[in-house]
């Protein structure tokens, strides 16, 4: 699995950061999303999966490792 964020098309709200807030954070000045992690244990992936449901931007992009557009 692998998690990216467009800092383009966040809008702030917070969600990813209450819902996994292990893997996500805000930047103090903007507010904008951040990724805390970059290597994502597979036990905690619906927290991940969650935070990109609610994302109210599509912000959080979830590629699953054995996704061929992931090659
Ligand atoms: S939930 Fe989406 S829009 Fe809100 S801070 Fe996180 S990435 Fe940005």
């Amino acid at each position: 699995m692998q998690v990216s964020v467009d800092r383009d098309r966040c809008c702030s709200s917070g969600m990813c950061v209450l819902n996994a807030p292990d893997y996500f954070e805000q930047d103090d000045r903007d507010g904008l999303v951040r990724l805390r992690e970059t290597a994502f244990r597979s036990e905690r992936s619906a927290d991940l999966r969650l935070a990109a449901e609610l994302c109210p931007s599509g912000a959080i992009l979830i590629t699953e490792d054995d996704d061929p557009a992931a090659a």
